[in-house]
């Protein structure tokens, strides 16, 4: 008989979205006259933008022409997009990337969860807490996390992120091999600065460290002095990996389309005395298991480049961080600490001392009808904050905020 790879046994159940649905279910069928607003959803709520369905449209209607029809596209991205991610996304902050180190895909969900692949089964890995849970699950379903014990994996480094240190992660006392950094973080709404990053950036060159950085939230970033990308840092070309991601961007988390960046200066141990870049390891991982990214979808993100696109897309950022503004000064209002909401859709709430997060959440889900996600199922560092989220529609939002009032 076939036998399970037993990596999977040992994940933890998704009890954080489940406990969630439970609760609220329990309340609704108390109180099922009154509406439940969540402030706890990752997903966006505005539709894509014209610029965006126009362009779909288009490519819908040359696939349906036998002149421009496509079939498999190229695994890595066709080239009129991977060259539009160098021309608007790096080249204008001074970025030197090429278009053969972009690789398109269906979403940065897959990219960071798939590319721990091309590392040795025995690496270790780091990560901030709390975390955006796939980087932890993909690495224990390689075999890589150890044991689970006391609530953590006791092979994976955690990088506690804690008002403590403001949410900068210190270096850690054991050595990792590979470092995840996502930056605006999901779930704190915090940022690093450009110094705190060179400091990564430098570790990880001393170390032999490769940072694999998620900025699927950069385009939230606000303040001037806060990086875009990685590689706006000297040195990160060696050390580090990009994701990012169409879907926070331009509301594509139906649509599907982000892009991994991979740069040829990225070399790493093969084991055998010499080196081996990622570039081509990535490359021959894509090409053996993906078959590219749709062709329409690529033209719509394609279309958030243009200068249409660009403007309506920002609209919409602008609309969530405002409802981010709105959100955090209802909270301060009721006397609580909050983090985040600036450079990024996430608000980072401190609950009061004397309770928890998640009997903070059930409070908010009793007395207001409200649902926020409990921090402490980000990580062990994340108890005592819940995360609440931008995305709401303008309606809800104004409604919640009417709720956070009658609270304080
Ligand atoms: N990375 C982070 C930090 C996220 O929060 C999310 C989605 O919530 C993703 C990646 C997933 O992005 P995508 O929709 O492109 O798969």
């Amino acid at each position: 008989m076939a036998t399970v790879n037993d990596n999977f046994l040992a994940l933890r159940s998704n009890y954080l979205f489940a406990e969630i649905a439970r609760k609220v279910a329990v309340f609704k069928e108390s109180d099922p006259d009154r509406r439940v607003i969540s402030l706890g959803i990752g997903d966006v709520t505005r539709p894509l933008v014209p610029a965006v369905t126009a362009a779909l449209r288009r490519a819908v209607e040359e696939m349906g022409e036998a002149a421009h029809f496509r079939g498999y596209g190229p695994e890595q991205g066709y080239a009129f997009l991977r060259e539009a991610v160098v021309e608007h996304d790096y080249r204008p902050r001074g970025v030197d990337v090429a278009p053969d180190e972009i690789f398109v895909s269906d979403g940065a969900k897959c990219d960071v969860g798939n590319f721990q692949e091309l590392f040795a089964k025995d690496s270790i890995v780091a990560v901030t807490d709390p975390v955006y849970p796939v980087y932890v699950d993909s690495n224990v379903m390689t075999g890589r996390a150890g044991t689970y014990s006391g609530g953590r994996w006791q092979r994976i480094v955690y990088l506690p992120c804690v008002r403590e240190n403001d949410f900068v992660p210190d270096f850690p006392g054991t050595r990792p091999d590979i470092i995840y950094l996502c930056y605006p973080n999901n779930p704190t709404g915090t940022v690093l600065s450009r110094s705190a990053l060179q400091g990564w950036v430098d570790y990880a060159g001393r170390e032999g460290c490769v940072i694999l950085y998620d900025s699927a939230y950069e385009a939230y970033i606000q303040d001037p002095g806060i990086p875009h990308s990685i590689y706006e840092l000297d040195g990160a070309a060696e050390v580090a990996v990009e994701f990012r991601s169409f879907s926070k961007t331009a509301g594509f988390t139906g649509l599907r389309c982000a892009y991994a960046v991979v740069p040829k200066g990225l070399r790493i141990d093969d084991g055998r005395g010499g080196k081996v870049g990622l570039n081509g390891l990535w490359n021959r991982r894509q090409c053996t298991k993906y078959n590219g990214c749709p062709y329409i979808v690529q033209r719509a993100a394609e279309a958030v480049y243009s200068a249409e696109g660009k403007r309506q897309t920002r609209e919409v950022i602008e609309g969530y961080l405002h409802n981010a503004a709105l959100l955090g000064d209802a909270v301060k209002k009721m006397g609580l600490e909050i983090y985040g909401g600036v450079n990024a859709p996430y608000i980072w709430v401190g609950v009061p001392k004397e309770t928890d997060s998640w009997s903070f959440f059930d409070r908010l889900l009793h007395s207001a009808a409200l649902v926020c996600t409990p921090g402490a199922g980000f990580g062990a560092s994340g108890e005592g904050y819940v995360r609440l989220t931008a995305f709401g529609t303008p309606e809800d939002t104004r409604e919640a905020i009417v709720r956070l009032q009658e609270q304080c």
